[in-house]
């Protein structure tokens, strides 16, 4: 289905373009020329989607219905069950959902796996695929498998591209597209979760393709990192007059020294509020200050009308895995108290 319609000169192959990491000029993600959707826009999604499953109980989306709620990033070390475990074991008391990431630049293991490692440790996944590294056959495998393991939900991204240097001549498969994966989840009824970036160009037409994704089969979209709560507020504003009714949960940037900081403020498509990343790293005690931005922002964006939840989102800490997870621990119990 699609291919046909693959925007030429898009190196993810895409058809429902253009993805996250756009650059602030205009410039690809991947390659050194313009966006190719940015002068001729992305079909609409003109195709029927299934009826969304029903959000498993107790999960996130089930508690977002009557109170707010916490989706949190799971970061553990590549390949290291002992260290997921760690993780989750602090992460999960204080989360009703816990983020599985697909990372371009680090290994993990397979989703279905990973899944069933979170489940084990007494977590509740959310699980993001990437188009990056898999076909759509595997892809097809990976959804099936999330489906019988009994994830909340999966997170479908495009994915970011692997940039040089970044295991050089391994192959970026990019068969599909963050909302054909979309459509492709809903109909193996798992609860389908979709990104958007509301800062990245072509911002205007952002909001739209929210819309498209829902009518893909999204049920929840979890915005990227957006400079101000009010910038969030204008977003959701305008993604409901595109016709997305669905819930937002937006992005609260955790970071408690230089490191953590930065990785966030380098990422392509996403904007963290400058200013007060130099506080916190002036500050006497930059975790506490670190700690107390980020409570602080999830509660702003809690207060902006439609969104749900916050995503806890970061390294936390140059620490290490357990470093951050502490720090995200604190985020969220702080949140819950306040709510
Ligand atoms: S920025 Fe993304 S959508 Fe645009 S051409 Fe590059 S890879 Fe494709």
């Amino acid at each position: 289905m699609d291919d046909a319609r693959r925007r030429t000169g898009c190196p993810k192959r895409m058809v429902f373009g253009p993805c996250g990491g756009v650059r602030d000029d205009g410039r690809c993600e991947v390659a050194e020329h313009r966006c190719v959707f940015l002068d001729d826009p992305a079909p609409h999604w003109d195709a029927p989607a299934p009826a969304p499953a029903p959000p498993r109980p107790g999960s996130l989306l089930d508690r977002a219905r009557t109170r707010p709620v916490v989706l949190t990033d799971l970061t553990v070390a590549p390949y290291d069950p002992a260290s997921l475990r760690r993780v989750v074991a602090v992460l999960a008391p204080v989360s009703n959902g816990l983020l599985v990431g697909e990372h371009a630049n680090r290994p993990d293991l397979p989703p279905t796996l990973f899944a069933a490692e979170v489940l084990d440790a007494g977590g509740r996944p959310w699980t993001t695929l990437a188009c990056r590294d898999r076909n759509r056959v595997v892809l097809e495998q990976e959804l099936a498998g999330l489906a019988a393991v009994g994830v909340d939900g999966v997170l479908c991204v495009t994915g970011d591209a692997r940039g040089p240097g970044v295991r050089p001549g391994v192959t970026q498969v990019f068969d599909l597209d963050g909302t054909r994966l979309a459509a492709l989840a809903a109909a193996a009824g798992l609860t389908v979760a979709v990104p958007e970036s509301p800062d990245a160009p072509p911002a205007p037409r952002r909001p739209a393709r929210v819309a498209d994704k829902q009518r893909a089969g999204a049920q929840v979209c979890v915005l990227n990192h957006v400079r101000t709560p009010a910038g969030v507020a204008a977003f959701v504003a305008a993604a409901r007059r595109a016709g997305a009714t669905l819930p937002f949960v937006a992005a609260v940037a955790v970071y408690t020294d230089e490191r953590s900081a930065r990785v966030l403020q380098r990422f392509p498509g996403l904007h963290v509020d400058d200013a007060a990343v130099e506080r916190v790293l002036a500050a006497p005690d930059p975790r506490e200050a670190g700690i107390a931005a980020a409570v602080a922002e999830a509660r702003a964006l809690l207060a902006v009308p439609g969104v749900v939840g916050v995503n806890l989102s970061g390294l936390a800490s140059d620490g290490g895995e357990d470093a951050g997870a502490r720090v995200k621990a604190e985020v969220a119990a702080a949140i819950g108290e306040g709510t």
